[in-house]
């Protein structure tokens, strides 16, 4: 074991604010336990120390239409080919319809960058949506979208966050991060460069809406790309202070263009560590979140002892990484067994990580089936 990190760590513990050269060391480091002690302890301080929160909505990708080609992705259809959709009105509707009898409160709803989709149509959906669920939170539309309705409409980024503010917008979720740095981005994706996305995350704090800040490393990326990620999120949260939490998670390869290419995949321990690299050194920002969607249930819970504090979503539907490999699967009750299993009380949120407390909640965990303890017994008659 390397003692490089602990002079850091004791330097994170004392409040200090970590420099990237220091995340460098993190990241380059071996020592992920002592590591990830240290995220747990900042976690605690924090966070609500014995609870760890998740939300339930639904994500609802409108259409797999795309403009560009990202090698990463398996979701896109070019415009025109047979197997594209764009959902109706009366499909989301039935989406939230859905989520909202499972105790949901809100929709994180993305898509593909369709060439033909001005601002109004957006505004169209949003108003649409508001009026038939006023209290629904709307959690929609990541920056390359909002660059893509830069070009269609011509409007710039503060214009175009005020208008779908106005017509219902609660945030905007984080995704098409990748890696906030050209040098990897311009070899996989075309849709936005580093600089629009955080100019769009910019306008979206500017006009007073919250967003969370996301990464996915392992496109071919190394530990220098990730610094710079990092370090780039902490200077835009420090400038606006709108970021709600920071999500990392791995490539998922499978039906990519780029998983074919890339022979080398960040491990678990990898993201492990990322997690708790980034609970060190993103200090303005309040909440980590655990991707077991990506990594699996028992690493999505193991990561709750690696600085992350909340465990998203339940997924009720999923298109985009799933089409790309990831096959976990879970509901409210497999999500509240995993939080307290690791020692913490489940808590519902809302996208703002507002408590919701619903009636009846703890019936579902006594639902639970037979205590492991129990089952030996059982086999052992
Ligand atoms: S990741 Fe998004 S922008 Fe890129 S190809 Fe897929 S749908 Fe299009």
């Amino acid at each position: 074991m390397s003692d490089s990190v602990q002079p850091i760590l004791d330097k994170v513990l004392s409040g200090e604010r970590l420099t990237s050269e220091d995340c460098t060391v993190l990241l380059e480091s071996r020592d992920f336990v002592r590591i990830g002690l240290a995220a747990h302890e900042i976690r605690l301080r924090k966070n609500e120390p014995d609870v760890v929160t998740y939300i339930i909505d639904r994500n609802i990708n409108y259409t797999n239409v795309c403009n560009v080609v990202c090698t990463f992705c398996a979701f896109y259809r070019r415009p025109g080919k047979p197997d594209t959709y764009v959902h109706s009105i009366e499909e989301i509707c039935k989406r939230i319809d859905e989520t909202i009898v499972l105790g949901g409160t809100g929709v994180l709803m993305q898509g593909g960058l369709h060439p033909d989709f001005g601002i109004e149509w957006y505004e169209d959906l949003l108003r649409t949506l508001k009026a038939e669920y006023p209290g629904f939170q709307l959690h929609c539309f990541s920056p390359p979208e909002i660059h893509n309705i830069h070009l269609i409409s011509g409007l710039d980024y503060a214009t175009i966050m005020q208008r779908l503010k106005d017509a219902g917008l609660n945030s905007l979720p984080g995704g098409g991060g990748e890696i906030l740095d050209d040098e990897v981005r311009k070899r996989v994706s075309t849709k936005c460069t580093t600089q629009e996305w955080l100019d769009v995350m910019r306008a979206v704090h500017k006009v007073g809406l919250r967003s969370t800040a996301t990464m996915m490393f392992g496109i071919g990326d190394n530990i220098s790309h990730r610094v710079k990620h990092l370090q780039r999120v902490r200077d835009v949260q420090d400038e606006t202070g709108g970021f709600t939490a920071f999500i990392p998670w791995t490539f998922q390869r499978e039906n990519t263009a780029l998983g074919r290419k890339i022979t080398v995949e960040p491990t678990g321990i990898d993201y492990l560590q990322m997690l708790a690299v980034s609970r060190l050194f993103l200090d303005n920002i309040q909440h980590i979140q655990a991707s077991w969607l990506t990594q699996g249930l028992k690493l999505g819970q193991t990561a709750l002892g690696f600085g992350a504090d909340d465990m998203g979503s339940i997924m009720i539907e999923e298109n985009v990484v799933s089409a790309a490999g990831a096959s976990t699967c879970a509901n409210e009750r497999d999500l509240r067994y995993q939080i307290r299993g690791a020692g913490y009380r489940p808590q519902q949120r809302d996208i703002l990580y507002n408590y919701v407390d619903r009636e009846n909640i703890d019936e579902l965990d006594g639902s639970d089936s037979m205590k492991l303890g129990q089952l030996s017994v059982a086999f052992a008659d």
